[in-house]
């Protein structure tokens, strides 16, 4: 645009519009080119050629040289400030938060331009036919007449509806010819494009043009809701549907909500940034974020707004809450990318950073540490603890997980220690348990003085009488498992921790204890003592206590045995001895669960099958893979241990200095969260070689906490592995990521 276009501008279209275009890409340029002071350039209503000329004067005065008449030296200074653009550090973040390369290409695209401004019907306009939110079929938009780009979505005030509308009149009926061409368009947009698009538009004198189609902004919700409905009316195959779900996205809709009818005091209201509702402390800064989390504390991150230096806090934090901000800003993106609850923009609550408070809407004022839930959902900040409730998947989702059932080739099933947690499995349809840790069981109350009297025992006989009591307790604990998987596949890991771990650690707690076991303080004191280790992950834990206290696992094995009869279902019982690091280990526990199977039998007068296998989680386990597998059924990969142990890299220290290996570069990723195919994956690779050139029919799984990752089911897919167990609410997210693999392979052959 220059003085000469403008002239020629005045003659076509008139001065109003002429003057309305010149003055806009003044503005433009001057703001994003020039970077001068918006606030110095107006934007009137109905401008002419004085505006113009006021706004010629008002850039070189700002800009110490004349507004640039030449269209090459404009084109060239818009380009580069859009290259600058993508370089600046929030374009770096969204390319990060979206999984993009750091140095990922920009394209710029330089077009003659439809006109919304001018003689006769002119305007613009945008329209899409699903809901961002939902991606349910609705449509969205507004005209605006004597507009540009978006400006009917930004100014509302004198748009008009898309579609009849009792609120005022509508594009459909001042020019129902241009909607009808609009609607054809872009019942073939969806076709020809295969996506569900949000359309600009101009009409220049009545003239309708189709200026661009993006994707539509999507919620994940309507990501899945929409490759389900494109899939259904037949205009992509359902394996491209599935493709298109982000797997990741799709755990954003598997977080807890707060429950519907919970009392809810609102401290706060702001923007929903981020899904999922959660509670915890409130921490003010990144640094006492990361000390809550070494504490083991839940808090919430408040923060008048949020920059790249709390990116660590926030990944300590189950919530962020912010005062400023919008969708898009950093809190938000950030939130989203790392799947926590998020509120934005809460602006009728002000932060006070130096009393460490917040003063509510109300005028109620909350301190450091007092509990807050954060209602990502809804973008409600709640007062205390609220209620919470297990997410739902909807229909469409259900859908599309069905179909990932049809095509995927590998079990997924869920790490489940307790009934709710077998229950949720369930509800995400996992095939099976593929991990229960029975000591999650001993950790309630009532069993715990149980357990720790078995501990305190003076001799077999003492420890047999406490055995005798925990036997009913694991029983009825089994049989609710098995009631609720109504004879899916359930293994459950025998006792793994060592077993201080059920001791207090604390002077007031060993009193409690020597109180509750009737002992004297010191007897209790001496005991723990007795079983503190230097190094316990490595010391007298898994099958090292089914070897030295071996009445324990027969316990549990004759609760598992009784709890497969009394629950009156098909129960499938899989027993899984941890920690093997030697044959002989499971040589002797087999024997022992054996003689234990065959006592129930004959108690019972009736018989049962069961499957014995073994957890590979240290190195030399999956190096003797082939002779253990001589005694195992299934060998279930412990990909949690094995990698502490292949890396002699402690799981509970790691994080202290993970972030800095992270940053340069000495692991490419944490190795506990994304599997380290070169290294562990090696020992996976070997141990199932030789397990299966000793067994060829022995079942191959891996159930740490790489089990719900995408890249760590791919691998195992490769190795031939026969399922996944992962953590119930990954179960959805692992069933799409198989299916993701296997539809790969069929296009890649
Ligand atoms: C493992 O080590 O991978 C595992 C699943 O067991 P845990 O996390 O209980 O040690
Ligand atoms: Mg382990």
């Amino acid at each position: 645009m220059n003085d000469v276009k403008f002239s020629e501008l005045c003659e076509s279209h008139g001065e109003t519009a002429a003057a309305t275009l010149y003055l806009r890409f003044i503005n433009a340029y001057a703001t994003h080119v020039a970077r001068l002071d918006p606030d110095a350039f107006d934007d009137p209503e109905t401008p002419n050629a004085g505006d113009v000329i006021k706004a010629l004067t008002t850039y070189s005065d700002e800009a110490d040289e004349p507004f640039p008449q030449e269209v090459d030296v404009q084109l060239a200074h818009v380009l580069r400030s859009m290259a600058r653009a993508w370089e600046g550090t929030s374009a770096r973040l969204l390319r990060q938060a979206k999984g993009a390369p750091v140095d990922a290409g920009l394209g710029l695209v330089v077009q003659a331009m439809a006109i919304g401004v001018g003689r006769g019907e002119c305007g613009s306009g945008v329209i899409q036919f699903a809901s961002s939110d939902t991606g349910l079929p609705e449509i969205h938009g507004r005209y605006l007449r004597q507009s540009q780009g978006r400006e009917a979505l930004d100014r509302q005030v004198g748009s008009l509806y898309l579609t009849k509308d009792p609120r005022g009149p509508s594009f459909e009926e001042t020019c129902p010819e241009a909607f009808a061409q609009l609607l054809e368009y872009s019942v073939l947009a969806r076709k020809r494009l295969r996506e569900e698009m949000q359309i600009e538009f101009t009409l220049e004198s009545g003239k309708l043009a189709i200026l661009d189609a993006v994707r539509i902004v999507r919620s994940s919700s309507a990501a899945v809701h929409i490759a389900v409905d494109l899939a259904r009316d037949g205009i992509i195959p359902r394996e491209d549907a599935l493709m298109r779900v982000d797997p990741k996205a799709l755990s954003e809709l598997l977080h807890r909500q707060v429950a519907p009818n919970a009392p809810r005091t609102v401290l706060a209201k702001g923007i929903a940034a981020s899904p999922g509702a959660a509670t915890g402390k409130i921490v003010f800064t990144a640094s006492d974020a990361q000390a809550s989390a070494a504490r083991g504390e839940a808090a919430v991150l408040v923060r008048r707004e949020t920059g790249p230096e709390d990116i660590r806090g926030m990944h300590s934090v189950v919530a962020v809450l912010t005062e400023r901000g919008g969708v898009t800003s950093h809190a938000a993106v950030i939130g989203r990318g790392l799947g926590l609850p998020c509120v934005v923009g809460a602006s009728d609550m002000s932060i006070d950073g130096q009393k460490k408070s917040i003063i509510g809407r109300n005028q109620q004022i909350l301190r450091e540490g007092d509990v807050i839930t954060v209602d990502g959902t809804h973008g409600e900040v709640l007062v205390g603890h609220v209620e919470t409730v297990e997410a739902g998947l909807n229909t469409a989702v259900t859908t599309l997980l069905g179909w990932a059932d049809e095509l995927r080739d590998i079990g997924i099933r869920a790490n489940a220690d307790t009934p709710r947690d077998a229950q949720t499995a369930k509800n995400f349809m996992a095939d099976g348990i593929g991990l229960c840790r029975s000591e999650h069981m001993f950790f309630e109350a009532d069993r715990l003085t149980v357990m720790r009297e078995m501990i305190f025992a003076e001799n077999e006989e003492d420890r047999a009488a406490s055995l005798e009591r925990l036997l009913p307790m694991q029983r009825a604990d089994f049989t609710e498992l098995f009631q609720i998987m109504e004879g899916r596949p359930v293994c459950i890991r025998l006792l793994d921790p060592p077993l201080h771990e059920f001791l207090p650690a604390d002077r007031s707690g060993l009193r409690d204890l020597a109180e509750a076991l009737n002992l004297p303080l010191s007897r209790v004191t001496e005991r723990v003592e007795q079983l503190s280790e230097y190094n316990p992950m490595l010391g007298l834990r898994g099958v090292r206590l089914g070897i030295t206290v071996p009445e324990i696992y027969e316990m549990q094995a004759r609760a598992i045995f009784e709890a497969a009869i009394d629950s009156g279902v098909d129960a499938s019982p899989e027993i899984m001895i941890p920690l093997v690091s030697a044959c002989r280990e499971v040589e002797l526990v087999k024997a022992r669960i054996d003689a234990a199977a065959a006592a129930v039998r004959v108690e019972r007068g009736r018989s049962f099958s069961y499957s014995l296998g073994v957890m590979v989680e240290t190195p030399r386990a999956a190096l003797r893979a082939g002779e253990i597998a001589a005694y195992s059924q299934f060998l279930s990969f412990g990909t949690n241990d094995l990698t502490q142990m292949a890396y002699g890299l402690s799981r509970d220290d790691a994080g202290r200095f993970m972030s800095s290996y992270v940053q340069q570069g000495v692991y490419e990723e944490d190795p506990f969260h994304r599997l380290d195919k070169d290294g562990v994956g090696e020992l996976l690779t070997l141990g199932a070689e030789r397990g299966r050139a000793a067994r060829p029919e022995v079942v191959l799984s891996i159930c740490g906490e790489h089990g719900g990752d995408p890249v760590a089911i791919a691998f195992i897919r490769q190795c031939g592995f026969t399922y996944v167990s992962c953590s119930p609410f990954r179960v959805p997210v692992a069933r799409l990521a198989a299916a993701q693999c296997a539809i790969t392979d069929k296009i890649t052959g």
